[in-house]
């Protein structure tokens, strides 16, 4: 397929930006890139689509989300309301991850994919949890994905907090999937683990194991809330990251989810073993949390990327969250500037989904990447420039501008019209599930 009159946003090392461009499809990837009038010319057979104009961007990419919680929505949370991150955990995300049956967490999966292709997120990478069904859990998720043609990396969350056959299923749900996702070039794994505050000694040292002989890196929260530092300075008299350094977990395959509560010794070991860290603003405000010292860590070497958290899969959202939120935490209109907005949603985002797909170019448009797109119609009313693009992107992107998403070369969504998946049905259904599973928490 060739898209024609487009204006193409490539990002990447080198940014152009194509004003009436064009860009060729083939066996999923970007064959080519260049001016609508050159490239019609040169392939004069191949099927046309007309953006009309509009902007294309590469597809977006979640470093961090979890499907699990989309029927959190409305729930009402029974009892008097939390007062800090640990009463969240317990009266809202441990009542609803328990009580998920397996279809539950099927539809959970697709009501979060539905929002992806509505909102051009082609990656994801989820964190995962359901004690009360936890075998084949992650083969439910997987299948949806595949189902939406959509690209996720999966991960169950291994924790104590259900006792310990719970926590040895949580092991071997991981080490199973590994086998199972290396079967598609659309899914991946990681190994999951819940929290430090939810971890014993002794299970931590067999996911480490487990997770050694199976080849994989971890995906787990750290120093999300204070609490998290509380505890395990009590139980192993260490900060998190540096418990997890010495228990293994830490290197370049790792994401450390949040990273609020760190301090500069704690950073310096993020750094120097290359493990990634991921933002996300919206859940940081929400649960009340704290502000991660973004910039601190970018400033001292730490990989960061920029994740969800759950919230919306319309990472132009958390982008701006982002923006804003810095500069008002700092008091200072200098911090988190744009660009470097788009370096952890863009550069810094594709380079973290080489942990998982080495051999895919993402979150970029350039010849031999991996052809992922997101149709935004955006007709800018000053001039747009590569240098200028992070400010339209933060002040003039809407939702309701995303017409077409693109993952692997398939459309998924062209004109606002989901081509693989059945909103009304999912929607629906959803439903119905969700207010039976608010009645059993
Ligand atoms: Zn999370």
């Amino acid at each position: 397929m060739l898209i024609t009159h487009a204006t193409l946003a490539t990002l990447g090392s080198a940014p152009r930006l194509i004003e009436d461009g064009a860009l060729l499809m083939e066996g999923g990837r970007i064959k080519e890139l260049g001016k609508t009038a050159e490239l019609e010319e040169r392939f004069p057979g191949v099927e046309p689509w007309d953006a009309g104009g509009q902007l294309v961007l590469p597809g977006s990419i979640c470093g961090h989300t979890h499907f699990y919680g989309a029927f959190s929505r409305g729930m009402a949370i029974p009892g008097a309301p939390p007062e800090d991150f640990p009463q969240i955990l317990q009266q809202l995300w441990w009542r609803l991850d328990k009580a998920l049956t397996p279809e539950d967490v099927r539809y959970s999966a697709l009501v979060c994919l539905v929002d992806a292709v509505r909102h051009g997120t082609t990656t994801l990478i989820d964190h995962h949890a359901s004690p009360n069904a936890i075998d084949g859990s992650l083969d439910v998720i997987a299948e949806a994905v595949q189902d939406a043609g959509l690209r996720a990396s999966l991960c169950y969350e291994v924790t104590d907090r259900d006792g310990p056959e719970r926590a040895r299923k949580g092991i071997e749900e991981n080490v199973r999937f590994a086998e199972k996702a290396e079967e598609s070039d659309r899914l991946a794994a990681s190994f999951g683990l819940h929290a430090s505050l939810t971890l014993s000694e002794e299970t931590l040292a067999e996911c480490v194991k487990a997770a050694r002989a199976a080849g994989l890196g971890f995906h787990v929260h750290v120093a999300e809330g204070a609490s998290d530092q509380e505890d395990s300075l009590e139980k192993s008299g260490k900060r998190v990251v540096h418990r997890f350094y010495d228990a293994g977990v830490l290197g370049p395959r790792t994401i450390a989810v949040h990273c609020v509560h760190v301090d500069d010794s704690e950073i310096e070991r993020l750094a120097e073993t290359g493990t990634w860290v991921t933002h996300q603003p919206r859940s940081n405000m929400n649960n009340a949390v704290g502000v991660a010292p973004v910039e601190r860590m970018m400033d001292a070497g730490v990989k960061m990327g920029l994740g969800n958290d759950g919230f919306s899969n319309q990472m132009f959202a958390e982008m701006k969250t982002a923006y804003f939120l810095h500069k008002l935490h700092q008091r200072n209109p200098q911090a988190l500037q744009g660009g470097r907005v788009m370096e952890l949603a863009y550069a810094n985002n594709s380079e973290l989904t080489k942990v998982f797909w080495p051999d895919q170019q993402l979150g970029e448009l350039t010849e031999g990447a991996m052809a992922d797109l997101v149709f935004v119609d955006y007709h800018p009313t000053t001039p747009l420039s590569t240098d200028n693009l992070p400010w339209h992107l933060l002040f003039g992107f809407e939702a309701s501008m995303i017409t077409s998403t693109v993952c692997a070369g398939r459309v998924l969504m062209r004109d606002r019209e989901l081509l693989t998946l059945d909103e009304e049905a999912i929607t629906a259904r959803s439903r119905e599930l969700a207010a039976e599973a608010w009645e059993r928490l």
